[in-house]
């Protein structure tokens, strides 16, 4: 039967250490999950600051609920957009430093809608090799509309300036995560930048990773690189991660935005979000913007973490942010250490192939403004006391 060779698949997936579970939570985000009657101390969610749990946040979903209702009922450009996504779509402009601001229902469907609507037959794509999934993904799909898809070594600023000097095509588009969503890094935007000068290209950032949690105030890694204002950059934001609710948004130069609104088929064929979301967005926007104790206490975790591992057996990237990955290159060997992590009530994620590199399987330490020391110095000492 057809289904057959799903079972042998799924059987192959076992054997390389490849097959995907989900745990199940009985509690909220937080620092720490309730799973299978215990109680774990979480280092997965990417809710840097923690607010995804919020009483302010809470109380805003609960508030726009009873004053817009749940559902948008429709696309935005039909009847699905509302007063409080506008409110919101205004303060993100502001907030991020661009004339418009655009929200996406996920940031994956963001990215896939700026690549399709902006290139086409004789454009090209420029991609770093380590971009999310969602940038893998639009890059592909430009391809099946006859965009040419390069890819450059990771943060390979030589390589990239190769790349387009070498390339015909009529429009470029550089695409690139800001913080590296399975290695932490920082992308060198401000070089990036002064390449798509030069060579007249659109720089596409993606910063679901450092939105909220990066630069002056939150604002990003724009700010944190000091990229200038300029209308070839498109910032692509998340709102699921450091903001602590869904969704994303595009902030760019007006022009972008209207033919986004015109043109980007994952806007235009998907049904508006949800009014509570951005009516919790606009609270978690209060929150970023006087959130500078929430970003210091997380710097704080951070070299507490890496302090605290420095010198042992484990071999931490050299990660600047609140993702700080830990590399075991084999795929069995990962899920060994996270389970034994797991024994002893830490809840660390084994990452493997596709999602990184083969032979680079590792574990993914995400750090939240809602951890204590005391909860990273247990991460530390269990680690410490693993061989
Ligand atoms: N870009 C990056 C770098 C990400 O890490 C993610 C989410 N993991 C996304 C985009 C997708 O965002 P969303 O979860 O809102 O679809």
């Amino acid at each position: 039967m057809i289904w057959d060779e799903l079972s042998e698949g799924l059987a192959g997936l076992d054997r390389d250490g490849l097959r995907r579970r989900r745990r199940q939570l009985a509690s909220p985000c937080g620092p720490e999950a309730i799973v299978d009657g215990r109680r774990l101390l979480s280092f997965c969610s990417n809710d840097y600051l923690g607010l995804a749990n919020d009483p302010a946040l809470i109380e805003a979903a609960a508030a726009t609920a009873r004053q817009w209702g749940v559902g948008s009922g429709a696309s935005h450009l039909v009847s699905g957009h509302f007063d409080v996504h506008e409110q919101l779509e205004q303060r993100l402009a502001a907030f991020s430093g661009f004339d418009r601001a655009l929200l996406f229902s996920t940031g994956y469907m963001a990215n896939l809608g700026i690549v399709g609507a902006l290139l086409d037959r004789g454009d090209a794509v420029f991609a770093d090799k380590l971009n999310h999934a969602s940038l893998i993904d639009a890059a592909q799909l430009a391809k099946a509309q006859g965009v040419t898809s390069l890819r450059y070594a990771h943060g390979d600023i030589a390589a990239l300036e190769r790349q387009l000097a070498a390339s015909p095509a009529r429009r470029k588009l550089i695409l690139t995560d800001a913080v590296f969503s399975m290695d932490g890094d920082v992308a060198p935007l401000a070089e990036l930048f002064a390449l798509a000068e030069r060579f007249d290209a659109w720089l596409v950032v993606d910063d679901a990773h450092g939105f909220g949690v990066l630069g002056e105030k939150g604002r990003g890694s724009l700010s944190y690189c000091g990229v200038p204002e300029s209308p070839r950059v498109i910032y692509m934001g998340t709102l699921g991660k450091a903001a602590g609710a869904a969704g994303a948004f595009v902030a760019a130069s007006a022009d972008v935005v209207e033919w986004l609104i015109s043109r980007a088929r994952t806007y235009i064929f998907t049904t508006g979000s949800s009014p509570i979301m951005a009516g919790a967005l606009l609270a978690s926007l209060d929150l970023i913007e006087h959130g500078d104790a929430r970003r210091a206490h997380l710097q704080a975790l951070i070299a507490q973490l890496r302090e605290g591992l420095a010198g042992t057996r484990w071999q931490l990237l050299p990660s600047p942010t609140a993702i700080q990955p830990i590399i075991l290159g084999d795929n069995h060997e990962a899920l060994r250490v996270a389970n034994a992590l797991y024994e002893r009530g830490l809840w660390v994620p084994a990452i493997r192939p596709p999602t990184v590199p083969k032979g680079t399987a590792r574990l993914r330490v995400s750090l939240s403004a809602v951890h204590t020391p005391a909860q990273v110095g247990q991460l530390v000492e269990a680690l410490r006391g693993l061989s």
